[in-house]
């Protein structure tokens, strides 16, 4: 049973069993996908019926972002912690090392991917890295084709939310990858396009006002954080 949120099914887990998860279904051949929705994303599947139906439909959903665990609390559902999808990737990475698994990224502009795949492969000597494309494609055939031929175990999809979350339930029967996920910006980090903010915001939870500092242009988007506050509290003096 998952914790609903705002009409988003969460799965309650905590890193280790995310990962462990993870793993069980890397090992399935059917292609299944993880999704890791912060309020943000759960605002806009409350007006998008696809972008909710691709979330639903995902084999694991991890709560990416404090937003998500207050809002969990508010409504008296507490999830067991947030499970950041730049950190279960790269718990993964670690347990894909040891194995020699493939990885193959998709996603982010022009010789980014590249660049996280060589730095991916400095820290987990093992990983195999089988492939890197930018996510400015127009055809989606010749890039499922390439993803094949290089027949990944684990494929990051960061092409920026909601548009990940649509691409891989779009495709998900057309790929022959056990395993992929939706990862926003993952590869910009990975690369050191873009530096995620130092332990200490994360730890006091400020990781969304750090980047609200280093992009002032997100502001749009960081205003449906308190929009998705409002919207759980009204949930629970509504009783639901
Ligand atoms: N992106 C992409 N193709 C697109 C649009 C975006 O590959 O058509 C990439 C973009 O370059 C960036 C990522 O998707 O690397 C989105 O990053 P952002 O930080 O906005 O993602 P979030 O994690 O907030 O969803």
């Amino acid at each position: 049973m998952r914790t609903d949120v705002l009409g988003i099914g969460f799965d309650n887990v905590d890193m280790a069993e995310a990962v462990e998860r993870a793993q069980s279904l890397m090992e399935t051949p059917d292609t299944d996908y993880v999704v890791t929705p912060n309020p943000e994303i759960v605002w806009l599947a409350r007006k998008n019926p696809q972008l909710r139906q691709a979330i639903d439909s995902a084999s694991l959903v991890l709560p990416d972002g404090i937003g998500v665990i207050y809002g969990a609390k508010i409504l008296g559902r507490p999830l067991r912690g947030k499970v950041p999808g730049a950190d279960f990737a790269q718990e993964l990475f670690s347990k894909m090392a040891e194995k020699g698994q493939r990885l193959y990224l998709l996603g982010a502009k022009p010789s980014v991917a590249e660049k996280a795949g060589e730095n991916i492969k400095k820290e987990f000597p093992g990983i195999v890295v089988c492939g890197a494309a930018d996510g400015y494609f127009k055809e989606d055939a010749p890039v499922i084709d390439k993803i094949n031929a290089a027949s990944p175990d684990f494929l990051l999809v960061c092409l920026g939310a909601p548009k990940q979350e649509l691409w891989m339930y779009k495709n998900r029967d057309k790929l022959k990858v056990p395993l992929m996920a939706g990862l926003g910006g993952s590869l910009d980090v990975y690369a050191g396009v873009v530096q995620r903010a130092p332990e200490k915001w994360q730890k006091m939870n400020l990781e969304w006002l750090y980047r609200l500092i280093k992009q002032p242009s997100r502001i749009g988007r960081a205003m449906r954080l308190p929009a998705f506050l409002i919207a759980v509290m009204w949930q629970r003096v509504r009783g639901k």
